[in-house]
Formats: C-alpha cells, sequence, structure tokens
C-alpha cells in the first residue's frame, strides 16, 4: 500500500500527533503526518486531497465534546474511519533549572486548561495563556528559554524539545481519555480504502447529530425507538440551536453500524418521526491503542533481578504459602517492582517517603514537603483520614486534607501517600492520591482490602501490630486476587511485652519476608519506636538488613504536632538519617 498522508492539528509532540503514529504503527502502515493550525484546516486538507485521512479530538472524559470535532465533520460530510480512544497525559514542562514555585506564565491547548483545571488552580503566581497546541506550546517554552515559563504537554515533547519535567498526572482525574476520529473524503481513495475494517476492532459505533422541535416528549421517543431496537448509546449530549429558542441539538453515539438492518430500520422510524437526523458515519472502535504512559503503567509490576535472594528455592516457602499464591516469591522469583511516577519500590533505589504523620495546615505540609524534598526523600506521605485510638484526639484534615498533601507533591514533584480508611473513601482518594495506605488497624479489614484491590493505584500495606507474617502476605494477597499486582509491605513495630518502645520494630520481618515474597518490603521506624532519638539508627538497620526503603515522620515543629509529636523529626533530624542512608549499600 502507498504511504498515506495524515493531517493533524499541532506540530510535532502533540497529542494528536502521537495518536496518528500509535494507530498506523499498530497497523504496520507507513505515513507522513502534516501538521495543521487548525482543526479547520486539518477538515480542508482532507477534503482538498492534500492529506488522505486527517485526525481531529470529538470528546474528552474531563471537558465533554469537542463541538469543532463533530461539527466538522458533519459539516464536510467527512466520512469516520475508526475512533482511538487515547488516555490523555499531562506534564509541566519547563527549561532545565526551572522550579514550580518560579513558573509565571504556563502556556496550554484550551481542551487541556479546562482537563487540568484543579492543578492549575493551585499555581496562584502563574498566568495561563490558551494556546494552538500542546507540541507548539512545549516548543516555544524551550526557545524561550526563560524558567518563569512553562507548557503543558505530553510526555514525549520533553525529550524532543529538551525540556525538563517539573509536574506529572495534573488532569483532573488519572482516568482522562480523549477520543479522537480518524477521517477520511467522501471519495473513497486508493490509501483509505485499506484502513477501514483493519486492525481488529472491538465493535463498530455510529456518531449522529439529531435535533427535536420543542415538542413535548420528543426527546423520550427517540430513546424509547433506539430502545426497542436494543441499540446501546454510548453518548449523549445537548446543546440549545442558536437563534432556535427551545429547540436542541443532540450528539448521540451508538454501539452499532448503520448498515445494520436492525439500525438502519431504528434511524427511519425516527426520520418518519420528523425527527432532524445527521448520520456523521459508522466506525471502527479501536481502544487496544495506547499511550507511552499507559504502557509504562502496564509495566509498573516489572521483573527486575533480585540480588540477596541468590540460592532462593521453593522449599524455602512453609506450607502456609498456598494460602498466599499470587503473593508467594514462587509466582515470580525475580520480584516485583512498583513503580510510582518518577519513583520505583523494589528496584535499585532506596526509596525514602517522609511528611507529617497528620496533614494540619497547607503551611506545615508545604514547608514540610520542601525540607525533605530538598535532603532527598522522593515521595511525600501525609495522613489525612487517621486512625486514632481516642475518639476525642484530632482525627485529620478529611478531604481538605488530602488536598493540601496533593498541592504540597505536585508543587515539590513528589508522588503522595496517604492512608484509606473505609471503603466509601475508596474511589476518591484513588483519584486523588498516587499510593493507597492501608493503615496497621486496618490490615485485616478484608472488605477494604477488596475495595483497593479493584483499584490501579499501588497499595502501601502495613503490617497490624499482632499480625504474624502469614497473616500479613495473606492479607496482600486480599489485594492482589483483586487484580491489583502493586502491593508494598510495610514492617510497622509490633506489640510485644516490651514497654521502653511503642511498638518493637521487628526487623527480622524483612529478609523473612523477602525470601517468602516478591512485593517490595519498606520499614516504618517510626511508628516502631515512637521515640524521634531513636529512629535514626533504626533507619540504618533498615537499609542494611534488606528493606526496599523507609517511611518516617518529619514535623516542621514536632512539639505543636497534632498527632504522634513524640516520634516527629525535625528537619534536621532527616537530613542526618538520609546523610546516614547515603553511606549504607543498598542490599
Ligand atoms: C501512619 O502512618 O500515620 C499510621 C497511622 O500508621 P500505622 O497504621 O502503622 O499505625
Ligand atoms: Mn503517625
Amino acid at each position: 500500500m502507498a504511504k498515506i498522508t495524515a493531517a493533524y492539528q499541532g506540530i510535532e509532540g502533540s497529542h494528536s500527533r502521537q495518536v496518528l503514529s500509535s494507530y498506523f504503527e499498530q497497523r504496520g502502515v507507513e505515513h507522513t503526518a502534516n501538521g495543521a493550525q487548525t482543526f479547520r484546516q486539518v477538515a480542508m486538507n482532507v477534503i482538498s486531497g492534500k492529506a488522505d485521512v486527517g485526525i481531529l479530538p470529538i470528546d474528552n472524559a474531563i471537558a465533554g465534546t469537542v463541538r469543532d470535532g463533530y461539527d466538522l465533520l458533519a459539516q464536510y460530510d467527512l466520512v469516520p474511519i475508526s475512533e482511538v480512544e487515547w488516555r490523555m497525559d499531562h506534564r509541566l514542562l519547563a527549561v532545565e533549572g526551572a522550579s514550580l514555585d518560579g513558573i509565571r506564565e504556563i502556556y496550554a491547548h484550551p481542551l487541556v486548561i479546562q482537563e487540568c483545571g484543579n492543578f492549575l488552580g493551585t499555581l496562584v503566581g502563574a498566568r495561563v495563556i490558551p494556546f494552538e497546541d500542546t507540541g507548539a506550546a512545549a516548543k516555544t517554552v524551550a526557545e524561550a528559554k526563560d524558567p518563569a515559563k512553562a507548557a503543558i504537554a505530553p510526555p514525549e515533547a520533553g525529550p524532543l524539545y529538551g525540556l525538563a519535567q517539573l509536574a506529572e498526572n495534573i488532569a483532573d482525574h488519572p482516568e482522562n481519555y480523549t477520543r479522537f476520529m480518524i477521517f477520511r473524503a467522501p471519495n473513497l481513495s486508493e490509501q483509505t480504502r485499506a484502513l477501514g475494517g483493519r486492525g481488529a476492532p472491538e465493535s463498530r459505533k455510529t456518531s449522529m447529530l439529531l435535533t427535536t422541535a420543542h415538542q413535548k416528549g420528543q426527546l423520550a421517543r427517540c430513546l424509547a425507538v433506539l430502545a426497542e431496537a436494543s441499540i446501546n448509546l454510548a453518548k449523549l449530549e445537548s446543546r440549545p440551536r442558536l437563534g432556535k429558542a427551545w429547540e436542541h441539538l443532540f450528539y448521540v453515539d451508538f454501539e452499532g453500524d448503520q448498515a445494520d438492518p436492525r439500525v438502519a430500520k431504528a434511524l427511519d422510524t425516527l426520520r418518519k418521526e420528523g425527527i432532524g437526523l445527521q448520520v456523521i458515519g459508522s466506525y471502527d472502535v479501536s481502544r487496544s491503542t495506547e499511550s507511552a504512559s499507559e504502557q509504562a503503567r502496564d509495566t509498573q509490576a516489572q521483573e527486575v533481578p533480585v540480588r540477596h535472594i541468590e540460592g532462593w528455592n521453593p522449599e524455602l516457602l512453609p506450607s502456609s504459602a498456598k494460602h498466599w499464591p499470587k503473593a508467594s516469591r514462587a509466582s515470580k522469583p525475580a520480584g516485583t517492582r512498583v513503580t510510582v511516577g518518577p519513583v520505583t519500590v523494589g528496584g535499585d533505589d532506596f526509596v525514602v517517603v517522609a511528611g507529617p504523620c497528620s496533614v494540619e495546615s497547607r503551611d506545615q505540609v508545604m514547608a514540610t514537603a520542601k525540607a525533605v524534598r530538598a535532603s532527598g526523600a522522593t515521595m511525600l506521605r501525609g495522613g489525612a483520614f487517621k486512625p486514632r485510638t481516642n475518639p476525642y484526639a484530632f482525627q485529620g484534615m478529611g478531604w481538605e486534607g488530602v488536598t493540601l498533601l496533593a498541592e504540597a507533591g505536585r508543587a515539590t514533584g513528589m508522588p503522595i501517600v496517604s492512608e484509606v480508611m473505609s471503603i466509601d473513601q475508596v474511589d476518591k482518594m484513588a483519584r486523588e492520591v498516587d499510593v493507597l495506605q492501608i493503615g496497621a488497624r486496618n490490615m485485616q479489614n478484608y472488605d477494604l482490602l477488596k475495595a483497593v484491590g479493584k483499584t490501579t493505584r499501588p497499595i502501601l500495606l502495613k503490617r497490624a501490630m499482632s499480625a504474624s507474617l502469614d497473616e500479613v502476605l495473606a492479607a496482600s494477597e486480599y489485594i492482589l486476587a483483586e487484580g491489583n499486582p502493586n502491593v508494598i509491605i510495610c514492617e510497622r513495630g509490633i506489640r510485644t511485652f516490651e514497654t521502653a518502645t511503642r511498638n518493637t520494630l521487628d526487623l527480622s520481618a524483612v529478609p523473612v519476608l523477602r525470601e517468602r515474597t516478591h512485593l517490595p518490603i519498606m520499614v516504618d521506624p517510626s511508628h516502631g519506636v515512637g521515640v524521634r532519638r531513636w529512629i535514626r539508627p533504626l533507619c540504618r538497620a533498615a537499609k542494611a538488613v534488606g528493606a526496599h526503603g523507609i517511611l518516617v515522620e518529619v514535623h516542621p515543629n514536632p512539639e505543636e504536632a497534632k498527632s504522634d509529636k513524640e516520634q516527629a523529626l525535625t528537619f534536621d533530624d532527616f537530613a542526618q538519617i538520609m546523610k546516614d542512608l547515603s553511606e549504607i549499600p543498598q542490599r
């Protein structure tokens, strides 16, 4: 087949450009991509024959219908070939050396501005400037060489234009998908003939514009006709018809092909009933196309060579291993690494998670984030929902605390960890934080474990204070069994007869767990001993004994901490610990 020419809006490094490459690569089709300045220009290039196919966004999970996309397809009788659902991975990019607090201008595509409203709202000192496309925004920032400017663009635009990343995952919701439509001109050309129906579509879909007069029940009647024909609606969105008071235009997508007699009959009925219909066309649905970041997400649980498990063999497992087959090292002898944004737990680096026991105020969490980041922490912790023994003690700031933690995490470029206490918090928490912590008191709350197992967020599972290692592994199995492979186990001290320390930090758990499970193991010396001055030696010990990382509590002013003040480290204490750790080799 001859090489295909494709039109898209933007320049190299834009989302549309990435979608095109991925779409054609999957089909083994060679293509040339020509960037145009506007959506309309893309349509014109296809109509005039300058391009064989075009691509336009038509719908975004956060911002809604991209009306220009639908309207251009309808207006020029363009023929849809395939819809591609694409995860929009937005990064804040700037020149090397720029920092989030120094940014004064942010360039972004208008749709992207809508998708990232929450994040942009946290950057009070920065002006957001609409820009024609994400690639051009990145290029302009690179050329300006001004550390006060940043662009929102896909990850691929960073290396392409030599920009560094200041923040990632900045859309209002991680499940931020845009539906792009690949389309052709009404005349079928040699080049486009082969595209339709290729690549084993999962299904066919049809898009149409529908106008109803302002008559009682007309929309209900439409929906009834579609329902009677067993047609599933995939989208229904309305907008007023300008100049025609009370008349509405509906954007409708449904599952099925207009050539299917059942569908054709239903559409005919609608026409006969005086409903204005403009069918844009039927097309393939391909959800298999993945953005680079999505591929990265799939590799979150990867295999890495494990050093000190040399000589390991399945006979080292106790008979109880049959209760936790997915957690057992036998199922993955090389070990799991859990990727959280730029951080990998279970890989080559010793990971330090630090932050306050509880988020108490914007100043408190921001100051702590900056201090621990400056000393080398790579993830930020902070409790917003606190499991307190005393019901009258500070219970945490709740969702407001989560928002402040997220703000501090973004400002310092660190993924965030926070505890989820109940099933009804799980969905929202999974949208707002990078790692869901299951606290010691909830380790055996099996319904909660199942609920977090259904999310795609990594889970930090703390050992309960009276749980055997077998029980910890069984708890991790609950999460794995639901399909979430990203579990980190955390030893945080157990109850013994000893009263000198808050708990007894069971460091022997580390080599035992590393032998029995492929999951990464962290240690929390703060809750383990509960006394500030004993935390430092235990951090050293945790690294020496083979943990993949530690979790510690840090506060700008420990005396004023609203929870766990006896064990809160000062910024200085934390800096000392980081220095100590740098001198200990990782096992
Ligand atoms: C915490 O990390 O703040 C916490 C409450 O920990 P744990 O569940 O280990 O007591
Ligand atoms: Mn605590």
